[in-house]
């Protein structure tokens, strides 16, 4: 039986990409999960279903306080606890600084930085009465180097993972540690629209357009797979990582080794 056996989940944005793959990686050990985010969401939740636990889903928007505090409230209420919180809700928007929409600054900053915060805020009294827990930041290779044109996304990626170092310390004598996963290029939802846009810009195919990108960026040509980001999710929660704390661990084909 896997250690993490019995231990409840909340992976915010888990309807589609990276949240996704986590919670199922994590629902593959025998994790209880109570999934967050948009759109479509039935067959997201029939997917981690499949792994024989406990699902539940919260509405929560991740840009409001008030919901967040409710939907950790809930997970404690109906599951009874909360042990691995992984703050992966993220949206992105393209544009340079002088043209950037501000509501857009706003919202990126409030999904892909705040919601962070306000859900350790919230989790972290009970996990500590418990003495374990785990938080999972989902940064991104933007948490640690810049590209043009994503000032919300860099200035929140940088920031989350400023968050991530003082959760890890301010608990560093306890059972909860607090890492960053930072992805390079993914292809979920998110970065297709990416790739539509450069498509259209320089009028190439679907298929050359995410070469491109990919190619720019990661020396080894290849995309990072949600699955493989589940792995590592599951590795920070296990014992062999008690002692990873305060890490912001890149899977990015190489992009910031440059
Ligand atoms: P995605 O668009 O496939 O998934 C984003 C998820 O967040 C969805 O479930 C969506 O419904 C949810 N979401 C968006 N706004 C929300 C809100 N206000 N409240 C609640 N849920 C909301 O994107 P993804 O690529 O899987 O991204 C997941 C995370 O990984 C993000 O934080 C993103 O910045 C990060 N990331 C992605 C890549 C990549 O290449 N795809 C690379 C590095 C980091």
């Amino acid at each position: 039986m896997s250690f993490l056996s019995g231990k409840i989940a909340l992976v915010t944005g888990s309807t589609s990409g990276i949240g996704l793959a986590i919670a199922k990686a994590l629902a593959q050990q025998g994790v209880h999960v109570m999934m967050n985010g948009f759109g479509e969401k039935e067959a997201a939740l029939a997917e981690v279903k499949a792994h024989g636990v406990d699902v539940d889903y919260h509405g929560a928007d991740m840009s409001k306080p008030k919901e967040i505090e409710d939907l950790i409230l809930t997970v404690e209420k109906r599951f009874g606890a909360l042990d691995i919180l992984v703050n992966n809700a993220g949206i992105q928007h393209v544009d340079k600084i002088e043209d950037f929409p501000v509501e857009k600054w706003e919202a990126v900053i409030a999904i892909n930085l705040s919601s962070a915060f306000y859900a350790s805020h919230y989790a972290l009294p009970a996990m500590k009465k418990r003495n374990w827990g785990r938080i999972i930041n989902i940064a991104s290779v933007h948490g640690l180097v810049g590209s043009a044109e994503k000032s919300a996304y860099v200035a929140a990626k940088h920031g989350i993972i400023g968050l991530t170092k003082v959760t890890a310390l301010e608990n560093a004598r306890t059972g909860i540690t607090c890492n960053a996963i930072c992805p390079g290029w993914v292809l979920t939802p998110l970065v297709q629209k990416q790739v539509d846009a450069r498509a259209e810009r320089e009028h190439i195919s679907n298929e050359a357009a995410k070469i491109a990108l990919v190619s720019e960026k990661q020396p080894s040509g290849e995309f990072v797979k949600p699955e493989q980001l589940g792995a590592l999710a599951v590795f920070l929660c296990g014992p062999d990582a008690s002692e990873v704390r305060g890490a912001a661990w890149n899977m990015d084909g190489g992009w910031v080794a440059q």
